[in-house]
């Protein structure tokens, strides 16, 4: 899958710590990382070492039989790392952590709600919830153990956090992140208010268009160009945290009919040029996994020869009002509106089955950005910087909004002073 497969487990287990540590997702004193080695020996992060400072030597490795291997003693909750390990054969890396959504949801004892999207819910799958006992415990081994054994992935902790299991660490990484993103974003639009989940059928799966093989055709400087930048976004909207591992997607055009697209199920932090994927609104390179959005973004290109670049994207604030029955609105500052235009909210759509309809709304000049119920911002520009910047007006505008609300009401700028700026701005 991705080249931090390849890595030496003490290194890819301090490089996905130093990831949850960067991004808020873990104290310095909270959270363990574990990968089960094919031998039987478990890697597991020391106790007590600095979450912020973890060096591949602070790794701990203890054999089948319990001996150590290491410069200092394996996390206090290595009991439980061992025990599902013990119940779910299939799970080889553990990830548990005390991120701030997560444990909201652990506290107030519910289970994050996930059915409010698609990509998330299938990601996640079954999530479970294991009584409280306390930490280090052979009981809270028993009982987390046992939740696992239920088939779940992801287990809740009463009054403490989360466990997620994967077939490799990368796997456990990206469940633990979306589930701490929709659960984040669920809690925003629960303040909102309305929040809407989707229903059965339209959580079944992830609908991915039929697409043709293009022919093989030399790579021009443009492309190679094109590769680099789009692959410069991903990484600069995951840093800015307006995607996560596993959702959002970037084109850029190349020519009439023809872009580079993100590719399906890689993670955005590690994506590389060669990773993109060439494709038309029909055809995708042959051997490659577009994006599931990539027909859509094809439609796009094609029906607007001003737009240069395509971004879906789900940012936690403005993915909140897309799962909340809240209106968004634009008219918040000038910024927002020359930037998103109205930014209408249309209702559930799928970005693959419904591509035409979904295509068919979108515009440089009349409706640049369009938010879609449960799904996420669909966003054109003429650059790639353009639709970065309208991504990143979008998730401020949200988040203004939202922290706006205990203050008072909204003042929405009059529409003298609208129409007055789209003289001054030239949107006329
Ligand atoms: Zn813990």
């Amino acid at each position: 899958m991705d080249s931090q497969n390849w890595l030496h487990p003490r290194d890819e287990m301090v490089a996905t710590m130093d990831r949850i540590y960067r991004y808020h997702m873990t104290t310095t004193s909270g959270g363990n990382l574990s990968i089960l080695d094919p031998d039987g020996s478990i890697w597991i992060t020391p106790s007590r070492v600095d979450k912020g400072s973890l060096r591949a030597a602070d790794i701990v490795r203890v054999a089948a039989d319990g001996t150590r291997e290491g410069l200092h003693p394996p996390s206090s909750e290595f009991p439980f790392h061992r025990e599902i390990y013990r119940r779910r054969p299939d799970l080889k890396a553990i990830v548990h952590a005390h991120p701030g959504a997560l444990v909201a949801f652990s506290i107030v004892r519910r289970l994050p709600e996930t059915r409010v999207q698609t990509h998330g819910h299938q990601l996640c799958g079954r999530i479970a919830y294991a009584a409280y006992a306390c930490p280090g415990s052979e009981e809270l081994g028993a009982k987390i153990a046992e939740a696992f054994a239920g088939g779940a992935d992801c287990v809740m902790l009463e009054n403490h956090g989360v466990v997620i299991g994967g077939r490799d660490l990368a796997e456990a990484f990206q469940r633990f992140e979306t589930l701490e993103f929709v659960a984040q974003t669920v809690i925003r639009a629960s303040a909102l208010g309305g929040l809407r989940t989707l229903p059965e059928n339209n959580l079944a799966g992830l609908a991915v268009p039929e697409m043709g093989e293009l022919a093989p055709a030399p790579v021009t400087h443009r492309e190679r160009e094109l590769r680099g930048e789009v692959c410069a976004f991903a990484h600069r909207a995951y840093r800015q945290r307006l995607m996560i591992s596993t959702a959002g997607a970037i084109s850029a055009r190349l020519d009439a009919d023809g872009f580079v697209i993100t590719p399906r199920r890689r993670d955005r932090l590690n994506l590389q040029p060669g990773s993109l994927v060439r494709a038309t609104a029909t055809a995708a390179e042959a051997g490659k996994r577009a994006s599931r959005v990539s027909r859509l973004h094809g439609l796009i290109y094609a029906a607007n020869p001003d737009v240069g670049a395509v971004i879906n994207a789900q940012p936690m604030c403005a993915s909140a009002f897309c799962m909340s029955a809240a209106d968004f609105s634009s008219r918040t500052i000038p910024e927002s509106y020359l930037v998103l235009g109205d930014a209408p909210k249309v209702p559930f759509a799928c970005v693959a089955r419904d591509a035409e309809a979904l295509a068919a709304r979108m515009s440089i000049r009349r409706c640049p950005v369009l938010l879609i119920e449960n799904e996420g911002a669909l966003i054109v520009g003429r650059t790639l910087l353009e639709a970065f910047d309208r991504l990143e007006v979008l998730e401020a505008t949200a988040e203004a909004l939202q922290l706006s609300r205990p203050l008072g009401p909204l003042v929405p700028m009059p529409d003298s002073a609208l129409a007055e700026l789209r003289r001054a701005f030239g949107m006329e």
